[in-house]
């Protein structure tokens, strides 16, 4: 496989063609921005360790049922996706109140939700990601409502075989955001990245938290973190 032109730098990973047309070659960034970029940094081995757990991630739910763009790893911190045409929609799961679910609408820090919640936010730096609904969705032709009721319903499937997986590593799967596609199907498919980045993991005896979090609030520990979750994942796999 030859790596070809980049289509696309985001805030943490590069995208490239292939020589086939139907693959995409991801490079996984060491880069670490929060607050829509207002914040930056570099944390030492990111890349490589996002790349690792996102695999793992991917291999294991698509081992559950949950197919997603994931191909192969190629390196330390690349790896070979489906192409897929991004839904400029994140897809946000919860099961623990925190973050801007307290900011916005008063829920208790560290409350449990009785059931999780879905919320769709419009993927747009320079809108800042709003928070938008079904209609919005629709009307913004982001997507058309089947696809917006297949990205919740494979969130929600997501959300059930990942939080029990994490608990029987002694994490809380607090929330996390998700990104879709469409492949050349026609097929709404999970893509992007499943890490520390993109979820809030806490630890269920001390809920030390293990995530981007101790980036975005200056805990320190960022690495020793993400070094953890693989450590468990690796354990267990
Ligand atoms: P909140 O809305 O509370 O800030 O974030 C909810 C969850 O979605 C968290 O797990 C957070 O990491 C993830 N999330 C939301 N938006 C983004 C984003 O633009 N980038 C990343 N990496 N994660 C996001």
């Amino acid at each position: 496989m030859q790596k070809g032109q980049m289509l696309y730098e985001g805030k943490a990973k590069k995208i490239f063609r292939t020589d086939d047309e139907n693959i995409y070659w991801v490079v996984y960034k060491d880069d670490a921005t929060a607050f829509n970029g207002a914040k930056k940094g570099q944390v030492a081995n990111k890349g490589l360790l996002n790349n690792k757990i996102s695999s793992l991630f991917f291999k294991m739910l698509k081992k559950e049922g949950i197919d997603n763009h994931f191909i192969e790893n190629i390196s330390e911190n690349e790896q070979l996706i489906k192409k897929v045409e991004i839904i400029n929609v994140e897809v946000v799961v919860r099961n623990v109140a925190t973050g801007s679910l307290v900011k916005r609408l008063g829920f208790t820090e560290g409350e449990e939700l009785s059931e999780p919640i879905v919320e769709f936010y419009y993927k747009n730096d320079a809108l800042n990601d709003p928070f938008i609904n079904e209609d919005h969705i629709k009307i913004l032709k982001l997507a058309d409502p089947g696809q917006v009721q297949q990205m919740r319903e494979q969130g929600l499937r997501v959300n059930t075989v990942l939080k029990r997986f994490m608990e029987q590593l002694g994490i809380i799967l607090v929330d996390f955001k998700l990104e879709f596609g469409v492949d050349s199907e026609g097929k709404v498919l999970l893509a992007d990245e499943i890490s520390p980045d993109t979820c809030r993991f806490w630890d269920i005896k001390t809920q030390e938290k293990l995530d981007k979090d101790r980036f975005r609030q200056d805990l320190g520990g960022v690495e020793e973190a993400y070094q953890e979750i693989l450590k468990r994942l690796e354990a267990k796999i």
